[in-house]
Formats: structure tokens, sequence, C-alpha cells
């Protein structure tokens, strides 16, 4: 193929806004992907709405953000000697490390020419005779493009709640999923958090050392585990890089969540009292995500979940010293691990500080905010400053923001009114070419993201060049094959305790948006197994057509 010669083989000499592929979004998923399809020769434009490149580590800045998926496990496999030059510091890296890496990243593999910053796609309109994609962006230009990639992020799209009088507070607003680029210090202020979830949780207790008085505002008390962050010594990283080809293997092809840890071979009514709760203690003094597959059955079977439940929320008894913050901050009404579960550094101890408050509004909802205050219970809650940590509209939220129009001029907004509609969480039916990376109905969200999205990636990749190689240009999820993985997606989730929690997984946290389980449960091995298989059958259940010759004669 011509340096010039697009997959489809059309020429883009004549006009240089024409591209092979137009990905959406510069995070983890976006570099990696502009990276493999640049190595397939074809040309590609990035469009990211922020300054630089790193998605969810660009904008989640807030006081104490870090990942809860340690950072020799979340980081990039796909170049050995990347992740044998990268030194990370903590066991959990803190966002400006992650924020480095990724523009260690962008440099070193030379990514920065093919992607416009502060450039938000706006709409996407598929040609039906040209089989092409027209895509606008906020600066009001628009290119073509025979594929689109949203890698646009499951947690991107920052969610306002909807709390009246918001807008008249005269004190600053923070939302942890927006927050400025400049430091912000809260020394000597009277601070306001709304929202008790993974990012209220890392930052409170960062915000109370430096405030003078903090409220916290708790609607749904969370599960929360201690990080035991750390400083990682060279011996560890040594150790583990060391190790790198069986973690890497086996979180992609055995594990069900993309990280490395034990299997649990028994579930957790299958040990008695003692040993169940030294098993727990063992995983509570470890710290860390992996508290949840102490047992192979907690997200199955309510009276196991129990088990795990009731260790956290006695630690959380033992750890909070007014007994009736203690009750507040017990979680009662979901199973432990069906809302995310957060990983903690001095969460609950925070609350045993003189200058930190909790309120429970789920009781007494709020009923205003003033100018100087928050009103709920008929009390005033005087603050100088608030921290929105209200979440996302999660998986489809930045999608749906894109007017993407498909055959027939069919929004996709208007397609997933009901809940999104994919077929393996990577393209849906009649939105030829186009391709999200780590979608609903894909296990996302629930998986170490990084081993998800070098997944999908990787599939994407030599999915264009099978597409190119025999001459196919569209390529479309079939209705059938999407209603079946619909439906199996829904099955296997309520095989689960999942769907018991109001949780964002569900679309619960958002006013009117439908209640469906979108990630896949099924397992991050499994689930690659599946898109192996699809891939080895000659890509069965998508249609793949092509200008010179139909889809048998180019398999054959
Ligand atoms: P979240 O888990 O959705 O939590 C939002 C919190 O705000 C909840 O406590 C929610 O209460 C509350 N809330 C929302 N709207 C409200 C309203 N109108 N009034 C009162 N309270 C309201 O959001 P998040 O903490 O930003 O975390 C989202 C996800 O991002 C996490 O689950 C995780 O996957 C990811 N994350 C990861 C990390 C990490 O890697 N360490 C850090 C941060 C976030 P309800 O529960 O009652 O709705």
């Amino acid at each position: 193929m011509s340096a010039l010669q697009s997959a489809s083989g059309k020429s883009h000499a004549a006009n240089p806004k024409t591209y092979d592929v137009v990905v959406v979004g510069a995070g983890f998923a976006g570099m990696y992907m502009l990276h493999r399809l640049r190595r397939l020769g074809l040309s590609v434009r990035v469009y990211e709405q922020g300054g630089d490149v790193g998605g969810t580590w660009y904008w989640n800045r807030y006081p104490g953000a870090r990942c809860d998926v340690e950072s020799m496990q979340y980081s990039y496999s796909f170049s050995d000697e990347l992740q044998q030059e990268w030194d990370w510091s903590e066991r959990y890296a803190p966002q400006p490390e992650i924020l480095r890496y990724a523009n260690h990243v962008a440099d070193r593999f030379k990514l920065r020419p093919d992607i416009a910053l502060n450039t938000r796609v706006d709409r996407a309109d598929f040609d039906e005779h040209a089989n092409s994609w027209s895509v606008t962006t906020s600066d009001g230009k628009t290119v073509t493009a025979t594929y689109i990639v949203l890698a646009t992020g499951c947690l991107s799209n920052a969610r306002m709640p909807d709390i009246k009088g918001l807008s008249d507070f005269k004190g600053k607003v923070y939302h942890t999923g927006h927050w400025p680029h400049e430091r912000i210090d809260f020394t000597g202020r009277r601070v306001g958090v709304i929202g008790t979830g993974s990012s209220a949780i890392q930052s409170v207790p960062v915000i109370a050392e430096q405030a003078s008085h903090l409220t916290v505002f708790q609607r749904t008390a969370n599960f929360s585990i201690p990080a035991r962050n750390a400083a990682l010594t060279e011996q560890e990283r040594q150790a583990f890089r060391a190790k790198y080809p069986e973690i890497r293997r086996f979180a992609r092809e055995e594990s069900r969540n993309g990280i490395y840890t034990e299997m649990p071979d028994k579930g957790a009514l299958d040990d008695g009292d003692n040993e169940r709760r030294a098993k727990y203690e063992q995983r509570w003094s470890r710290g860390g995500l992996t508290f949840m597959s102490v047992y192979n059955n907690l997200a199955l079977d309510k009276a196991a979940n129990d088990t795990a439940a009731d260790f956290v929320r006695e630690k959380i008894a033992e750890i909070v010293r007014d007994p009736e913050t203690a009750r507040l901050l017990r979680p009662n009404n979901h199973p432990i691990g069906t809302k995310r579960i957060c990983i903690d550094t001095d969460y609950f101890a925070t609350f045993n500080r003189p200058n930190v408050m909790l309120v429970d509004i789920k009781s007494n909802p709020f009923e205003e905010i003033l100018p100087n205050a928050v009103r709920t219970g008929g009390k005033d809650y005087e603050i100088d400053a608030l921290v929105l940590a209200t979440g996302f509209d999660a998986m489809t939220g930045s999608v749906a923001k894109i007017d993407i129009r498909g055959r027939n001029g069919q929004t996709l907004n208007q397609k997933w009114a009901e809940g999104p509609k994919t077929y393996l969480g990577l393209m849906s039916a009649g939105f030829p070419n186009l391709f999200i990376i780590t979608g609903p109905g894909s296990p996302s969200v629930l998986s170490n993201m990084i081993v998800s999205i070098e997944q999908h990636v990787d599939w994407i990749s030599d999915c264009i060049a099978f597409m190119r190689d025999r001459g196919l240009d569209t390529m479309e999820a079939k209705k059938d094959a999407e209603d079946n993985w619909v439906a199996h997606v829904n099955e296997v989730a309520h095989t689960t305790l999942y769907p018991q929690a109001n949780s964002w997984y569900m679309g619960a946290n958002i006013p009117g948006k439908p209640q469906i389980f979108m990630p896949y449960i099924g397992g991050v091995g499994p689930y690659r197994q599946i898109c192996n298989d699809v891939a080895a059958k000659g890509y069965e259940g998508f249609a793949m057509t092509g200008a010179e010759r139909p889809r048998k004669m180019a398999a054959s």
C-alpha cells in the first residue's frame, strides 16, 4: 500500500483533511490507539478537548487523587522498554505522577504531532454513499475519516448536582472531576464536601488537614478498604519487573479484573468463623482492591457477602470514636463491592478530628444552598468553599455529548435512549466503522482499565488491518449479534449481587437515565477469549463489505 493510500484504498493526497481514522480523546486509550494505527501506516488524527494528554488524569486533580490499582500494574504493557524504564515512586501513584507518565508516553512515542489539543468533537455523521465519517470539531472545522474510534473514557463527564441555590453560593465551587490547574489551598477556610464516593474518600483526609473546618454531606455511606500506600523500593520495582511477562499474561488471560493476584478457590461460607476472620484481617492489613477477591462468591451470594460487609462495618466502628458518626458511616443499603469499592488513606479516622463533621443528608435532604451556607434539616452549615465530589455520567455520558449520526440519520442517543446497545462493547449496529474503546457491554470499569484498553486497541487495530488486507471498507455489528450480546451482558449481571445497588454502573446516579447494568461482568480473561474467537471466525457477528470484493471471497 502506498503511503498516500488509506486503508480503504482512497487517495488522501488531494484532500489533507481526510484521514483513515479519527480518534476522539487522548487519554490512555486514545494515545495507544494512535500508536498502533500509525504502526499500520494509517493516517490518524486525534482530537482532545483538554489542554494536554492524560484523559481522566488530566481532569481529576483534586487533593489526594491517586489510582486505586497499584502503579506497577496500572501502566502500559505494550512496550517492554517502557515498563522497564519507568520508575513508579509509590504503591499507588498520585495523579501528578500518572499525568507525567502519560506525557512521557506521548513524547517517547512521538504522538503529539497527530493530536489536536483543546479541540472537542461535536458531531460525527456517517455518509452512506462514501462509507466514511464526517467529523465536526469545536473549532468549526470538518474532516472525513474511514473510521472513528471513541476513546472518550468511562468516567470523564463530571456531573453537577441539581441542588436548589447552588448558583447563588458566593464562595468557590469545585468539582473533583474538573479540578482547577492551580494549587487550591483551603488553609483557614470552612469547606463543605458533597458526596462520599471514591473521589471524596480520597480528598476528605487531605482537605481536612488544611481546612479550618470540614463538613462532609453524605447521602450514602460507602465501603472503603485501607490503601496501605507506601513508597516503592528499587528492590520491589525490580522484583515486579522481573515477573512482568507472567503478571501481564495472568492479568490479560486469567484474571477477572485485570489485576494480578491470587485466585480464590473457595467461598466465604466454606471457612469457619475464625479462619474467615483471619483471612479478612490479612487482606485488610495488606490493603487495596484485592480485599474482594479473598473468596470466590462475595459478588454472588448475599450470605457470603454479608460476612465481608460485617467485617468492614466492624472496622469502621472500631476506628470512628463518636458512635453516631460511626453508625452513619457504616454502609447498610448495598452489598459490599456492588458499588465500586473505595480505597482510602485514613478516611474513617478523619472523622475523629475536631474540625470534621459528618452530616446525614439521606434523612435530611438538602433544602437549599445559601450564599454562605448549606441548609439541611433546618440547620445552616456555614462554608466558604464547596467541593462537589458528585461523580460522573458514567460510561455513556461522554459519548452522548457528541451528536453521532449513523445510517438513516439515526443518532446514537436515540438508539441508546433505553440503555446502551453494543456488540462486545466495541460497536453498535447502524453505526458502521465506529469503534468504542472500553464501551458499555465490555469489562471496562470493572477492570484495571489499562488492561482492557490495550485489549480493545489491539483488537481494533487487528480488525482494521484485516479489512485493509482484504479490500474491505465497511464493518458493522449485526443486529442479532448485538441483541444476543446485550441479553448476555444483562443475564450475567443478574447472576450477581451487583444490580442490587443504586450505582453508577446501573446509571442510577443520573436522574432519568435508564437503569441497566452497563459493564460486562463475565471477567477480563473470558471476555478476551470471546473477542479472540469472534476474530478467529472472520469477525463473526459483524458484517464486513468492500467495494471490490464481497467478504466471503475476501476471506477465502
Ligand atoms: P461516585 O462514586 O458516583 O460518588 C458520588 C457521590 O456523590 C456519592 O456519594 C453520591 O451519593 C453523591 N451525590 C451525587 N449527587 C448528589 C446529590 N445531588 N446530592 C447529594 N449527594 C450526591 O463518584 P466518584 O467518587 O467521583 O467516583 C466515581 C468513580 O470514579 C469511582 O467509582 C471510581 O471508579 C472512579 N474513581 C477512581 C479513583 C481511583 O482510582 N482511586 C478515584 C476517584 C474516582 P449516592 O451514592 O447517594 O448517589
